[in-house]
């Protein structure tokens, strides 16, 4: 690896633990690399904004990369790069090394990759006062408030009766439409700026408009429904009853883009955690490496990680189970010598809300990739806490590679929390800790991440890699 380690400044030898800001440390070589990898992001998430689409880009990808399809049963060898798709919604890619995962365990990196956003409701449609709507059933912890007159795209997929399936996306390019949720007026919102938050907007609320043009060409009696469906059926062949099969999403329609006068941040949808995903999968890609390793992109984690594509499905399992057999290796060995990283965003520090952050151990922008050792919330309740130990190991690893790093936990004792991946994993009797890109604004319809923090990121799981 080439592009690994970050130019060292000289410094004194001292007894204090200072956090770095990641610029102190890097010469114009690496600030390029950073600017290059962040363009190829931005790209990314721009074109990738759903499970699907992240999971059939990156299998491409993987494929033309010299990964070959896996499927339950197939042989496993030392030296295969393998790539596995799990429903179309999650991917892992796997890599074997020549040394033995009996005695030194496998090095896996987890990140999700759903978002979250507005689902549409199985029977969405519908026609009220001038307008056409669909009915939506929010994904993930939103502040309902923030998706309001905001541009929309819609994205998923119609399956109709005969399995046949339409990919939708649409509101993305310059000439499509775009779909849009309403908010009142301030004229006329003084009683709901009396509201609570949370009850500014319901999630019945939450109707997404579709159309506002009658049809007077037949004897419907919902003239601008009746149009749209014209539309659809059109455009995509499918009738009302098809949205019972369909999975589709409204998700903000901005690019992400360069923030501030020195384009050192990235404002976008969904960095939560797709760009913990990125790093995860190129650093697969390029890095060389003895051990074997595994570069998991699983569904679900904002809402549980539920489900057969949810990192508590069993396929994730069964996968590490057909490797060990396949390589003639005792499975619980193999765990209790894993290494896997929980790659998920943290709250980085936000000077415009300080009093919810304790700052010694706060996320700050640019210092580099974050390591949680525990995250949960009022006591570390939900957190697997990682050991000491593996900690350890990890600051070797770092330092060995010159990781810029930071350490921090998510806001003040008494008030924060939040769950990442990392506790189903350490059930497996697996080593795991939580390591990511600090985020500003996190689950808000456009997020803010430094540029320096995805680079180190991607740093550091080259390092672990390899
Ligand atoms: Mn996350
Ligand atoms: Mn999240």
């Amino acid at each position: 690896m080439e592009n690994i380690g970050v130019n060292n400044k000289k410094e004194a030898k001292s007894f204090s633990y200072v956090k770095k800001n990641f610029y102190e440390a890097i010469d114009d070589k690496v600030s390029n690399l950073v600017d290059n990898f962040s363009k190829e992001y931005i790209n990314f998430i721009n074109d990738c904004k759903t499970e699907r689409e992240v999971n059939s880009f990156l299998l491409k990808q993987a494929l033309s990369c010299g990964y070959k399809e896996y499927n339950f049963g197939d042989d496993i060898k030392v030296n295969d790069k393998k790539v596995f798709n799990v429903r179309n919604k999650g991917l892992v890619l796997f890599k074997i090394g020549s040394e033995d995962i009996e005695k030194n365990g496998i090095r896996i990196v987890v990140a999700h990759i759903d978002s979250p956003r507005i689902d549409i409701k199985q029977v969405p449609l519908y026609e009220s006062d001038g307008l056409c709507f669909f009915k939506t059933h929010y994904y993930g912890g939103i502040k309902k408030y923030q998706w309001t007159a905001i541009p929309l795209a819609l994205h998923g997929v119609v399956v109709k009766k005969d399995g046949s399936k339409v990919d939708i996306s649409i509101g993305e390019k310059e000439d499509e439409p775009v779909f849009y949720i309403n908010d009142l007026l301030p004229h006329l919102g003084t009683a709901q700026m009396e509201q609570k938050a949370k009850s500014v907007i319901s999630g019945e609320q939450l109707n997404i408009v579709v159309g506002g043009k009658p049809s007077y060409k037949d004897n419907d009696k919902e003239k601008i429904k009746s149009n749209i469906l014209k539309i659809l059926n059109e455009k995509y062949g499918m009738i009302e009853e098809d949205f019972l099969s369909s999975e589709l999403s409204a998700v903000p329609a901005f690019k992400a883009r360069n923030v501030g006068f020195d384009y050192s941040l990235i404002g976008g949808y969904g960095h939560d955690d797709r760009v913990c995903a990125y790093p995860a999968f190129k650093s697969i890609l390029d890095t060389e490496s003895e051990h074997t390793v595994i570069c998991m992109l699983v569904d679900k984690e904002e809402i549980g990680s539920e489900g057969n594509t949810g990192m508590k499905s069993k396929v994730y399992e069964d996968l590490l189970e057909e490797i060990c057999l396949s390589l003639n290796k005792n499975i619980r060995k193999v765990r209790a010598n894993s290494m896997c990283i929980s790659a998920d965003v943290t709250a980085a520090f936000d000077a415009n809300f300080p009093d919810v952050y304790e700052k010694t151990n706060a996320a700050m922008l640019s210092c580099g990739t974050c390591m949680n050792k525990f995250t949960g919330a009022r006591g570390k309740s939900d957190s697997s806490d990682a050991s000491a130990e593996l900690v350890a190991k990890i600051r070797q690893i770092f330092e060995k590679y010159n990781v810029v790093w930071q350490t921090a936990e998510l806001g003040k004792v008494d008030l924060g929390g939040g769950g990442t991946v990392a506790k189903y994993i350490a059930n497996l009797n697996i080593d795991t800790i939580d390591i990511g890109v600090p985020v500003i604004s996190m689950h808000a319809p456009y997020e803010l991440i430094s540029k320096a923090d995805l680079y180190s990121t991607y740093q550091a799981f080259c390092a672990f890699f390899k």
